[in-house]
């Protein structure tokens, strides 16, 4: 499957989960490799990310007050956490994951608004200090997880990638988070072995 050209990039991970919480839990490249590649060192790399995610406005980011501070810290740490917690919900059943998980899911305090024309409810996260972007990232991995049960989620096949992407193809056999990296390094290890680890161009 060909990913679209059109799909975002953060500090040179390609936005290809599908969805928001996905390209979250994939801000590590090559996860199970020797040197995982960590893309969210600081808080303001959280906030850049969340920028890039569709998360965060213009206008949000740029008022974010005290992203070098001690709160900003704490934050970064607690979404760390929540994203370490989260991934290992899609590796296999880990009571403790789903404890945390669920917790900081509760511990959300969304302004709900109901508009009195239409009588539509619409839930928000109001950003005004660092700790409110972790909240709103908590509530995007929530709608993820509700919706699970109905979505095909799988773990990129590619050596040492383990991304997690929705696999929306017809016929569900998408094995790669994008094709054009993890596919063709896959075609070109297949390649060599197939001629005695010779490096041949295809
Ligand atoms: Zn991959």
């Amino acid at each position: 499957m060909r990913m679209s050209l059109s799909v975002p990039v953060f500090d040179g991970l390609a936005q290809v989960g599908g969805h928001p919480a996905l390209d979250f839990l994939n801000t590590v490249k090559y996860r199970s490799g020797a040197e995982p590649g960590e893309r969210l060192r600081s808080f303001a790399d959280c906030l850049r990310w969340a920028r890039v995610a569709g998360l965060v406005s213009e206008a949000e980011a740029a008022a974010m007050p005290d992203v070098n501070g001690a709160e900003a810290e704490h934050c970064l740490r607690q979404i760390i956490t929540l994203r370490e917690a989260a991934r290992r919900l899609f590796d296999g059943a880990d009571p403790q994951a789903a404890a945390l998980v669920a917790r900081r899911i509760e511990a959300l305090r969304p302004v709900v608004h109901i508009d009195p024309a239409s009588g539509a409810l619409s839930r928000s996260i109001p950003l005004h200090r660092p700790r409110d972007l972790a909240a709103r990232i908590t509530a995007v991995l929530a709608g993820l997880l509700e919706q699970r049960p109905a979505l095909r989620i799988k773990t990129c096949e590619g050596h040492d990638c383990d991304w997690l992407f929705i696999d929306r193809s017809k016929a569900g056999r998408r094995r790669w988070c994008d094709s054009r990296i993890c596919g063709n390094a896959a075609r070109v290890r297949r390649y060599r072995a197939a001629h005695g680890g010779k490096d041949g161009s295809l």
